[in-house]
């Protein structure tokens, strides 16, 4: 976890901001993460529709993960940190294909049912009031639209170990979040199930990943030999959890009357702080004909975080 991790006090709940982190780069380039990163690759192949129109991608990043989403035609990236953001931007391109957005995942500033897809990934592992922001990728996802999660599980093989030698005080066998390090959380599989279809969704299939996550296998095995061996024991996600890591696909049940995607990206938009859409395009800005909030687009990129003074 970067040093510059800092609570951001004026939304509630509290939300890990990324902002100036070297995350990309401390964590993912330089951090020995080539086997999570890979075996990411493989679940996300596996579980993603192979096509669609609009995905949200909640939690980007610096858009690690962006160029895996090859059959969609429009993504959204959408982050808390305007920095990971620019990183995504300048890995990725400013097009037409990608819209980059900051925002609270607690207050999303999107229509009901606008997208075909929603991934959420390394993400829920922040977020101190996990329902709510489930519920909110809810309202977001069309009729048979799907939703791959990925959380931490803390039913894994490591942390039952530590609780049974009496070197962890928390159960991993409860349902209950544990945050092992501010705002960092772990989640029962269960638990996760249960939130999921309480909110309508259905879950279609379930993988275990980073069975391998070992500080002294990764240095001595091949990272290509684990990667295969992990690709193998993802299957065994929909029999039991004992990962850190887990993928769940999810889909809002029902398929009738698709609403279209809009042709004018304006109209994705609602306001973040009292629901009303569409807003008014002011060149720089959004504003709500309501609230008279505006929101502020700057270098390519919406910003829904705080309105402008
Ligand atoms: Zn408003």
């Amino acid at each position: 976890m970067p040093d510059s991790f800092f609570m951001d006090k004026q939304t509630t709940p509290p939300v890990c901001n990324y902002e100036d982190s070297d995350y990309q780069t401390s964590f993912w380039d330089k951090g020995g993460r080539e086997y999570e990163d890979r075996t990411e690759a493989i679940a996300l192949k596996r579980l993603l529709p192979k096509s669609g129109r609009l995905l949200l991608e909640l939690g980007a990043g610096a858009g690690r993960n962006t160029p895996r989403y090859l059959g969609f035609e429009r993504i959204i990236l959408l982050d808390y940190s305007r920095t990971q953001l620019e990183q995504a931007q300048g890995r990725l391109g400013k097009s037409d294909k990608y819209i980059y957005v900051a925002a609270d995942a607690y207050r999303l500033p999107f229509v009901d049912g606008l997208f075909d897809a929603v991934t959420m990934i390394r993400t829920l592992h922040h977020m101190a009031a996990a329902q709510k922001a489930l519920s909110q990728v809810r309202n977001v996802l069309q009729p048979g639209g799907a939703f791959i999660l990925e959380f931490a599980n803390k039913l894994n093989l490591k942390a039952i170990l530590r609780y049974l030698l009496g070197r962890q005080k928390w159960s991993p066998f409860t349902l209950e979040p544990v945050e092992f390090v501010k705002l960092n959380f772990d989640f029962h599989p269960k638990a996760v199930r249960n939130w999921l279809r309480e909110l309508g969704f259905e879950i279609e299939r379930t993988l275990t990943l980073s069975h391998f996550r070992v500080g002294f296998l990764k240095r001595i095995v091949p990272t290509s030999i684990l990667v295969f061996l992990d690709s193998l024991f993802q299957w065994t996600g929909s029999l039991w959890q004992l990962s850190p890591s887990v993928f769940v696909k999810a889909m809002v049940t029902g398929r009738d009357g698709q609403p279209p995607i809009p042709a004018n990206t304006l109209s994705f938009f609602k306001c973040p702080a009292c629901g009303h859409s569409p807003l008014i395009d002011g060149e720089n800005y959004l504003e709500c004909s309501k609230c008279n909030k505006k929101w502020e687009i700057r270098g390519g990129i919406y910003d829904f975080r705080e309105p402008l003074k």
